[in-house]
C-alpha cells in the first residue's frame, strides 16, 4: 500500500502538506492544503496507486480537490489524474510544451501554463519555472517567499538529476535547467522521485548541475 507522510513533522512550514509514496514505478504525489487541495503529481494510477483511499484518509473528499500540477506528463506521474478525474472537477496545469500525448486527453480540465505563471494554492503561490531536460515541457514549482521548490524529476536530492533518454529529453537542456535552479534560492526541496530535502536544498541542486555539467 501506499504510505502517507505528514510533512509538517519534518517542517513547520509544511503543515497540510503531506507526501503520498507510491508502490513501484511510481512518482511522489503531494498534497498542499485541506479544504482547497492542489495535488502535486499524480503517481501512475494503477491497481496498487489507487490514491483515493490515500486522499479521504487525509480528509481530501473529490469536492476539495481543486487542482493537480503535474511536473510533466510521463506516466508515472500523469496516469492517477484519470483517477482523480473520476471522482473530481480538478484544473489541471500542465506546461505546454507536454500536452501533446497524455495530456492532451485531459479535456475541458487540462490548463496550460508556461514560464511565470502563477498557481494559486490554499498555502501559497507556485511559480512554474519551466525546466525542459527531462521532457521538453518539464517544469518546477516554485515559492521565493518561502523558498520552496517542487522539482519534478529535474534534480533530486544529492546531486542526482532527472535522466534526458526520453523522445523530448536533452542534456544541454538539463543542465541549462539545473542552472536556472542553482540560481534560485531554495530551502526545501520536493523532488518527484526519492525523499524530499528540508534544509539547505539549494546545496543538492548546485550539486547535480555540477555533476550534469561534467557530462557534457
Ligand atoms: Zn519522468
Amino acid at each position: 500500500m501506499p504510505r502517507i507522510f505528514d510533512l509538517e513533522e519534518y517542517h513547520e512550514k509544511l503543515k497540510n502538506v503531506s507526501l503520498i509514496v507510491g508502490e513501484g514505478l511510481c512518482s511522489n504525489v503531494y498534497v498542499i492544503g485541506k479544504d482547497e487541495a492542489v495535488v502535486v503529481d499524480t503517481g501512475v494510477g494503477n491497481y496498487a496507486n489507487p490514491i483515493w483511499p490515500q486522499l479521504e484518509e487525509l480528509g481530501v473528499t473529490p469536492d476539495k480537490v481543486k487542482g493537480v500540477i503535474l511536473s510533466h506528463a510521463h506516466h508515472d506521474h500523469a496516469m492517477g489524474a484519470f483517477i482523480i478525474l473520476q471522482k473530481a472537477d480538478p484544473k489541471i496545469f500542465v506546461h505546454t510544451l507536454d500536452t501533446m500525448y497524455i495530456a492532451s486527453r485531459f479535456g475541458p480540465n487540462l490548463v496550460k501554463v508556461e514560464e511565470g505563471d502563477v498557481i494559486e494554492t490554499e498555502l501559497w503561490p507556485l511559480e512554474v519555472i519551466w525546466t525542459p531536460g527531462h521532457t521538453e515541457g518539464g517544469m518546477c514549482l516554485y515559492n521565493r517567499d518561502e523558498k520552496i521548490l517542487f522539482s519534478g524529476d529535474t534534480a533530486f536530492a544529492d546531486g542526482r538529476y532527472g535522466n534526458y533518454y526520453s523522445e523530448s529529453g536533452s542534456l544541454t537542456a538539463i543542465i541549462e535547467s539545473l542552472r536556472k535552479l542553482s540560481e534560485l534560492e531554495v530551502d526545501i526541496m520536493m523532488p518527484g522521485h526519492g525523499s524530499p530535502v528540508f534544509k539547505d536544498a539549494g546545496e543538492h541542486i548546485k550539486l547535480a548541475y555540477s555533476k550534469a555539467s561534467q557530462r557534457a
